[in-house]
């Protein structure tokens, strides 16, 4: 293979651009011509594609976003859309693709695949579910803004006596949330994944405020539904002043923490590194520390799932 290309794809996640300067790096590396493609698939259909050299990817390590920027396109869902993809690579002389994105973006990753031509995943996504990898890249970074926020947020709770429920990104995954209720001692933490009972939550805040506590914090991944609708239920239910913060779109941006930088500079060139021995269809991820790659058909097979350890930790922790 002497010429890849690189795409980032669907939401972006901080440390995509990391991801896209070890991808460069780790070709030009191994004397491997580098195309950078703009916009996603969108930008692969309509041949926005451009060579990048070692300089292209200076200075993006710290920030977040994607320098290749990101989209969606229904067009690529078809085969006529993702025949038009094909022809645009072939006319760059392009033999290899990375795709960098989330579980929609390796669907497109695994089209491709099929159609014959090679494409491996590298897991970019705030949200934690995809299955085959330990951590995706942009985890950890919103990881760190939701605390910061929280802690923030601490502060005037405990000064105003108040109820907090807080609305973090998740719609299907409850990893942030969990995460964070655990790292911020959260009294509640409603996931998706996990059925709970209002009465419950009820309780826990009765309990907690009867033995004096100053604040409460209510982690709702958006999965669960409107944290805006359980403040509002549990003002009436427990007559304590209830604030709801939704914390929307500050999530994804940001600078990437080092843990973030360090695992999208792994994964990327891992990715290459599997595109140069010729295989196809793969996505990479980390699992116990150790680089790893699997069938993507056998990660998108697989139905994300919370850690149970650490959702019961979450509980026995928050008593
Ligand atoms: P993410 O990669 O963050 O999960 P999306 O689910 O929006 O984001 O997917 C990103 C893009 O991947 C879509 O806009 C589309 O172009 C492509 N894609 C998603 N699902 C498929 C599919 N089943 N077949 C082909 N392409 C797909």
């Amino acid at each position: 293979m002497k010429r890849i290309g690189v795409l980032t794809s669907g939401g972006d996640s901080p440390g995509m651009n990391a991801a896209i300067r070890a991808v460069v790096r780790k070709a030009i590396y191994h004397d491997v011509e580098i195309f950078g493609v703009y916009y996603g698939y969108a930008g692969l259909i309509s041949g926005q594609i451009e060579k990048l050299e070692i300089g292209s990817v200076g200075d993006i390590i710290h920030r977040g976003g994607t320098m290749l920027y990101t989209a969606r396109c229904e067009e690529f869902k078809t085969i006529e859309g993702q025949k038009k993809a094909i022809e645009q690579l072939n006319k760059f002389g392009i033999e290899g693709l990375v795709v960098i994105g989330g579980d929609g973006s390796f669907q497109g990753a695994k089209k491709l695949t099929e159609h014959g031509f090679p494409c491996v995943g590298v897991p970019g996504t705030i949200d934690n579910d995809i299955p085959g990898t330990d951590f995706t890249i942009g985890f950890d970074t919103a990881l760190n803004t939701i605390i910061e926020a929280i802690d923030k947020i601490r502060d005037t709770a405990t000064s105003h006596e108040r109820t907090y429920v807080i609305e973090v990104m998740g719609r299907d995954a409850g990893d942030l949330a969990l995460w964070a209720g655990l790292a911020d001692g959260a009294e509640t933490i409603l996931i998706p994944e996990e059925n709970y009972e209002m009465d419950d939550v009820i309780a826990r805040l009765k309990r907690g405020h009867a033995r004096g506590k100053k604040h409460s914090i209510i982690i709702v991944a958006e999965g669960v539904g409107s944290g805006i609708d359980i403040g509002k239920e549990i003002q009436e239910q427990t007559k304590l002043e209830t604030r709801v913060t939704v914390l929307g779109h500050i999530q994804r941006g940001g600078s990437p923490t080092a843990a973030d930088r360090v695992l999208a500079s792994r994964l990327g060139a891992k990715a290459v590194e599997l595109l140069l021995e010729g295989q196809a269809g793969k996505m990479v991820g980390i699992e116990s520390n150790e680089l790893v790659s699997h069938d993507i058909d056998d990660a998108l097979a697989k139905k994300h799932a919370v850690d149970q350890r650490m959702y019961q930790l979450s509980k026995e922790l928050s008593i």
